[in-house]
């Protein structure tokens, strides 16, 4: 039978945009595979957001070149910004790949695999198996049996801001607004196939207009939050610039949406957001933080750093920690800049890399002191959270995640995918806490967030303790 095994690399565009690819594949009669070497179409979605995820991409491509030397029938695909920017490049670097697909090309990817499968019948049972999903996990987790729990849609691609640092508007193009009627066509058809978290996608995407309509960005989250069946409901990324006091108030009013906020900050320096064209000051970013504190207090903020972008004093570096000292961040994704081939920012004079390293050390210290304080807070309650598969670290634990995005991972308590699938809103007392996130003690499992919980028994070592 002819499989698919998808690898993914970079933000939630990318993995909203494997699950499409995943989507179309078993529709067209493809099965998930978990093993490179056992699948007929290899897919590498890539990312060009760092000099380290187009190395490890590219190292991926010369990987799969044995496979295909093995078993010359199967086919290779990249597709994703990097093959967006290095389209020509690719075909010296990597001759073996079959396919590039650009990050508008994700339709025709799809026809491609169909075509690629010669005995595709376009019957009830094909289109039965794209609404089952697949099963069976996979390296990136795009398919496996906890993965459509969470369903993201993308509502925007592309990005018109030009942050001197950033690829993306180069490689994904423009602003390009989905209609409000697709975007709700396909929530539906997500919570139809089980989906408890839904995550609106975009680059900007609390940018987002509707092109039919003229609807903004918080009355989508209101639209899409009143669709029968949904149960919970996110969003990244936003940009500073956008968040307005009425997208604060519907966070706090809307109670499907998740208490939590990613707001990239990226420096707390204003001539270093001036050098990176992010389009705001400290201080408007920290009116609009404020709108949040003042209408969704209970809302976690999140963000991301840049250190050592070009130009960046020790003093722009100080105004940074000061300012993740205050906001007291519940996660920060924090880098040392890396330059971007085709960027403004490549061309200027680099801080050396030593520098980046330790001011990346010292911001990690001064960030991990928040979010510990956080999670501090969440020890001897009881939360909900829902599961994301077994634990990377111990497949005897499950790990899942709490409406602020906390990881926490319980022993597993013997219950078998099919129970915890069924009823997959855990229910956990949380112990201990640390960095990464909770440890704590399974007491039941709820098919609905807000639906009563079926009780758990302690694991079978806590019982014979008791004896
Ligand atoms: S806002 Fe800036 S960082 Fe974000 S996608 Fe657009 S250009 Fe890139």
């Amino acid at each position: 039978m002819a499989s698919i095994y998808i690898e993914t690399f970079g933000c939630q565009m990318n993995e909203a945009d494997s699950r499409y690819i995943a989507d179309r594949a078993t529709a067209s009669g493809y099965e998930i595979a978990t093993d490179p070497a056992l699948a007929s179409v290899v897919v590498l979605n890539t990312c060009t957001v760092r000099d380290n995820a187009e190395r490890r991409a590219y190292g991926r491509m010369s990987h799969f070149k044995a496979l295909k030397t093995a078993d010359p029938a199967m086919k290779i695909v990249v597709c994703g910004c990097l093959a967006e920017q290095d389209r020509d490049r690719m075909q010296t670097l990597a001759p073996h790949v079959d396919a590039v697909f650009g990050t508008s090309d994700l339709v025709r990817l799809g026809d491609a695999l169909a075509a690629w499968r010669p005995d595709f019948v376009d019957d009830e049972a094909s289109e039965a198996r794209a609404l089952l999903r697949p099963l069976g996990g996979a390296a990136d987790c795009v398919t496996d049996g906890y993965s459509h729990l969470r369903a993201f849609v993308t509502v925007q691609r592309g990005c018109s801001y030009y942050c001197t640092f950033c690829i993306v508007p180069h490689v994904r193009g423009r602003f390009d607004h989905r209609p409000m009627g697709e975007i709700l066509a396909e929530v539906r058809s997500a919570i139809a196939a089980g989906a408890r978290e839904l995550t609106l996608v975009g680059q900007t995407v609390n940018a987002y207009r509707d092109p039919a309509g003229g609807a903004d960005f918080a009355d989508l989250l209101e639209t899409v939050a009143a669709l029968p069946g949904l149960e919970r409901l996110t969003f990244v990324t936003s940009h500073p610039k956008d968040f307005t006091e009425k997208l604060a108030r519907t966070l706090g009013a809307v109670p499907q949406l998740n208490p939590r906020l990613h707001l990239p900050v990226q420096s707390g320096s204003d001539a270093l957001l001036r050098r990176m064209n992010r389009k705001y000051t400290i201080a408007q970013y920290e009116e609009k933080v404020g709108w949040l504190r003042e209408h969704a207090p209970d809302c976690v903020l999140t963000t991301d750093l840049i250190v050592a972008f070009p130009g960046e004093s020790e003093a722009d570096f100080e105004a940074t920690l000061e300012l993740c000292g205050r906001m007291g961040f519940a996660q920060a994704f924090m880098f040392v800049y890396s330059p971007r081939r085709g960027t403004p920012a490549a061309l200027w004079e680099q801080i050396p890399p030593e520098v980046g390293g330790e001011r990346l050390r010292r911001l990690a210290q001064t960030v991990d002191r928040g979010i510990r304080a956080l999670h501090r807070t969440k020890t001897g309650s009881v939360v909900r959270a829902l599961v994301q598969g077994p634990s990377r670290k111990d497949p005897a634990k499950l790990a899942a995640k709490t409406l602020e995005n906390i990881t926490v991972v319980v022993p597993d308590a013997g219950l078998r995918e099919d129970e915890v699938v069924a009823r997959p809103w855990l229910e956990v007392r949380v112990d201990e806490a640390f960095t990464w996130g909770c440890t704590g003690t399974l007491t039941g499992i709820a098919e609905h967030f807000d639906g009563p919980a079926r009780p758990v028994a302690g694991p079978a070592y806590d019982l014979l303790a008791l004896r």
